[in-house]
């Protein structure tokens, strides 16, 4: 039996990177797939084929996750397509790095939608479907900075931060309800995003981990497979850190 046979996930900016790998382990588990990212293009075609391909249903949306009736309205189309979610992954998410006394309010406000308020969007859009439903496993993509801080990223952490508080609250209020919630945080994961920083800066990164090398995508989907499938039954309201035992 498939960790996640016949259910239907949502995973967001799923396109590339972690996202993306989410998918490929949820659909070689049994899932059916609806993902999200800001256009419909190639790439989001390419996946749509490479998630099919394991016998699943499989279908991208365009959506920006950090606006409220964008999300409403692509939840929509998805109960429509797929009728039923159980598991959301909220995973979009953008960095803007820079030292505090150079960070504009354009900076601070776009990291914040895009991070942060779009996990309370697609949480309040999918929430009534889970309560519908009587279950629903929800997984929140934070980040170790948002446990730790980090100079340079006030923006980014905050909102990292802020994932962490809203999914402690939300397994509180919805776990008499069948429907757990809980967040990773992943360390220095190589995906486009982190491969953007300069040699010196990801090598300054490795050095510092105990495993001594960076997370793969796949060392991340392999812990959100185990938050979103029966195997974390017993599982609400915590943090797993998927960082290389580099705790700061
Ligand atoms: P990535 O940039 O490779 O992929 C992010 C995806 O989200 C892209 O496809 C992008 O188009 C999409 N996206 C951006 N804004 C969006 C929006 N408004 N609506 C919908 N989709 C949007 O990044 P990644 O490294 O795969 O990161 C995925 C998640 O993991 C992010 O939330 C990131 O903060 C978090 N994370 C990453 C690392 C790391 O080291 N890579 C570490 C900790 C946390």
């Amino acid at each position: 039996m498939k960790l996640l046979e016949g259910k239907t996930a949502v995973i967001t900016g799923a396109a590339r990177g972690i996202g993306k790998s989410i998918a490929l382990r949820f659909a070689a588990e049994g899932a059916n797939i609806a993902f999200t990212d800001l256009a419909y293009n190639e790439s989001v075609q390419a996946l749509e084929q490479e998630l099919s391909a394991f016998g699943v249903k499989a279908k991208g949306y365009a959506s920006n996750a950090a606006n409220y009736a964008d999300t409403t309205e692509v939840v929509n189309k998805i109960i429509e397509d797929f009728g039923r979610i159980d598991v959301l992954v909220n995973n979009a998410g953008i960095t803007r790095d820079t030292l505090l006394m150079r960070m504009t309010e354009e900076q601070w406000d776009l990291v914040i939608n895009v991070n942060l308020k779009s996990v309370f969007n697609f949480t309040k859009a999918v929430q009534p479907i889970m309560l519908k439903q009587k279950s629903g496993s929800i997984v929140n993509m934070s980040s170790v900075v948002g446990v730790s801080g980090n100079a340079g990223q006030a923006n980014y952490s905050a909102s990292k931060a802020g994932i962490i508080g809203f999914s402690k609250s939300v397994a509180k209020e919805l776990g008499s309800r069948n429907i757990r919630c809980n967040a990773i945080a992943p360390g220095f994961i190589v995906t486009e995003m982190t491969g953007a920083l300069p040699e010196d800066v990801r090598k300054g990164w490795t050095d510092k981990i105990p495993l001594k090398r960076g997370g793969t995508p796949e060392d991340v989907a392999n812990a959100t497979l185990f938050l979103a499938s029966d195997l974390s039954s017993y599982v609400s309201g915590q943090v797993i850190n998927v960082c290389g035992g580099m705790n700061t």
